[in-house]
């Protein structure tokens, strides 16, 4: 109960325009900033990113900040944004990876004007991982919104692998179809990063009890560790800081036959960091959600609300 009521407070907190002014120019904050997002432009975020490889062993995906954006211009400079980060990635020995939201590259603007910013990135980042070590994972990362963008998220994603082009798609465990859509990316011997999902869907679409949707995450996670997956090249990625899911899969993994680096895990910057590095250091591969951008207040906040232990960072950060 709790819970949901600071979760809702948060929420409302990275709605308010005027709290998300005062938060993005007051200097106390930047301690908060920092623990989220990696602060300022893309070249910063791949400084955050080599400093988290070189010291850690974490890999990044690298995410520039601004969702469901209405404004063309704020559009092409979320486009920008993209290529920048993945020409600064380039010749830097890390793994050309980078995140996107649809409704960041001009979905709710026009969907043809969104797909045609997606095939430019991904055409950028197939050329920016040309030189990048063979190991890595060099992929435009397609997240996953709202119910109302699946469908046309999968087939964006489709379309983009049917020419070649190096994408991976996100997959939510709280929507009943994930399922089916899981299969076919699985026959396909695509990548996916399977989440929880941060939405919540009506009990026609979605689970909605957290023990409904932990559940199908183990069966999700049975499918992309089956040896089906194996045989199609599918390559599993476990999004979540869920100690008892991380061992799970490393159990299945285990047991299918799935050395580390066939697969990996996902986590968010500033989120049981411990527990990732926990996995590094029993040989695991694992990848940080690293935001960055102006926008930093919004995401952040939402972070905070998904545990009410965080109302400390909160309130340190507003003290001083
Ligand atoms: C790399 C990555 C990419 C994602 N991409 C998407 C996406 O495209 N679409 C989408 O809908 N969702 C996305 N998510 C969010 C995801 O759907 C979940 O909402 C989120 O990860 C919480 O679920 P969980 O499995 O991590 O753990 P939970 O079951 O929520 O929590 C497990 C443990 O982690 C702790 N924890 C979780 N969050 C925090 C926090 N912020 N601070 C401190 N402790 C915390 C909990 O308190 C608990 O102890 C992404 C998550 C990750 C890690």
């Amino acid at each position: 109960m709790f819970a949901r009521l600071w979760q809702s407070a948060m929420i409302a907190l990275a709605r308010s325009p005027r709290v998300t002014h005062f938060m993005q120019t007051a200097r106390i904050t930047a301690g908060l900033r920092d623990r989220f997002v990696a602060s300022g432009d893309a070249t910063d975020a791949v400084a955050r990113a080599q400093a988290l490889f070189r010291d850690q062993g974490l890999r990044s995906s690298l995410f520039y900040l601004g969702e469901y954006v209405d404004q063309p211009a704020l559009v092409d400079e979320n486009v920008a944004a993209k290529q920048a980060v993945i020409q600064a990635l380039r010749g830097t020995g890390l793994d050309v990876h980078v995140s996107v939201d649809m409704t960041q590259v001009g979905h709710l603007l026009d969907p043809a004007l969104a797909a045609r910013h997606l095939d430019t990135i991904a055409e950028t980042l197939r050329d920016g991982a040309a030189d990048a070590p063979p190991d890595g994972l060099h992929v435009l990362m397609l997240d996953m919104e709202d119910p109302s963008v699946v469908d046309a998220t999968i087939a964006l994603h489709d379309g983009l692998a049917d020419r070649g082009l190096p994408v991976a798609l996100t997959l939510q465990a709280y929507l009943k179809r994930t399922e089916a859509d899981l299969d076919a990316q699985i026959r396909r011997g695509g990548a996916v990063r399977l989440v929880k999902g941060a939405f919540v869907g009506t009990p026609a679409i979605a689970y909605t009890r957290r023990a409904d949707i932990k559940a199908n995450s183990r069966r999700l996670i049975d499918r992309m560790f089956s040896a089906e997956a194996r045989a199609a090249g599918f390559y599993p990625i476990v999004a979540t800081h869920d100690a008892r899911l991380t061992a799970y899969t490393r159990e299945r993994a285990r047991a299918g036959g799935w050395p580390p680096g066939s697969y990996e895990f996902e986590m968010l910057l500033g989120v049981r960091e411990p527990l990732a590095r926990a996995l590094v250091a029993e040989g695991e591969r694992v990848r940080l959600y690293v935001p960055f951008g102006r926008d930093w207040w919004p995401y952040s906040v939402r972070r905070i609300g998904e545990n009410p232990a965080n109302a400390w960072l909160l309130t340190r950060s507003l003290v001083g």
